[in-house]
């Protein structure tokens, strides 16, 4: 790998600074971190495949919260649909869809970049959001959206502009045998069978949609998860980060350039 290549990877360049990015960080936590692409363990376990389903699904979401109505890719419809009814029923409202989906923010003081996929009122109260396409809550969510809440709040002066709450909006779809149970996924590169009985002939029914939307409690103790994540990243890539002219800790400690 090349320096600029783990800058792309792993950051984003802001007014000709390099921050390192929130996932590139809680990527850490979640096991996945050595996975790169084209590794034959991420391909035997259609990590590229599900990457690809997510980012399908972002894209999508994010159509639709803009008012841009298209024709979507046939697989994810399932959950487009699931989706697009929950959001009809429920108490969620974008105050300026072109800034608050997608938004790019950025904790100078404490050195980090990432992007929020959703910042919205929930019942009311200013909420960071974020879209999962996977298959239950996963622990490092908690200091993701902690990291985003806290760069967030950073850029904003006015307290009544500030958010309160983080919510995880998991979308998933699945086919059911109609037999044990068990849940087929095709968001991998190949099907995945999990649950039921291993020796059922499994007769599956049509897909399904399913939707979780997960208030993370305990924002202050995530942050602080994440701030001693990021210290243990910066170890780990400390020869990366060394070569990096721009990264701000470079700049900030002139010993250092
Ligand atoms: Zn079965």
């Amino acid at each position: 790998m090349t320096v600029d290549l783990f800058k792309e990877k792993f950051g984003y360049e802001i007014d000709g600074v390099w921050f390192p990015r929130v996932t590139s960080i809680t990527a850490l936590a979640s096991g996945f971190y050595f996975l790169k692409k084209g590794d034959i363990f991420g391909r035997r376990f259609g990590f590229q495949q599900a990457a690809l389903w997510g980012t399908m699904m972002h894209e999508a979401v994010g159509k639709i919260l803009k008012g841009e109505e298209e024709q979507f890719d046939a697989r994810i419809m399932v959950s487009i649909e699931t989706f697009r009814q929950w959001r009809a029923q429920y108490p969620f409202a974008i105050r300026n869809p072109a800034a608050d989906i997608e938004r790019r923010v950025l904790d100078l003081e404490r050195g980090y970049a990432g992007t929020i996929d959703i910042v919205a009122e929930v019942e009311g109260v200013l909420s960071i959001i974020d879209l999962k396409t996977s298959t239950s809550v996963a622990k490092e969510y908690g200091l993701q959206t902690a990291a985003y809440m806290n760069a967030y709040n950073a850029m904003e002066s006015e307290s009544w502009r500030m958010c309160k709450k983080r919510w995880i909006l998991r979308v998933d779809q699945y086919a059911e045998c109609l037999g044990c149970f068990a849940k087929m996924r095709e968001k991998y590169e190949t099907a995945r069978v999990t649950g039921g009985n291993g020796l059922c002939n499994h007769q599956w029914s049509g897909v399904k949609g399913e939707i979780e939307f997960q208030e993370l409690k305990g924002y202050e103790h995530d942050l602080e998860r994440f701030f001693d994540l990021k210290e243990r990243w910066e170890w780990t890539n400390r020869e990366w980060l060394s070569r990096i002219p721009n990264y701000e800790k470079n700049i900030c400690h002139p010993a250092l350039l």
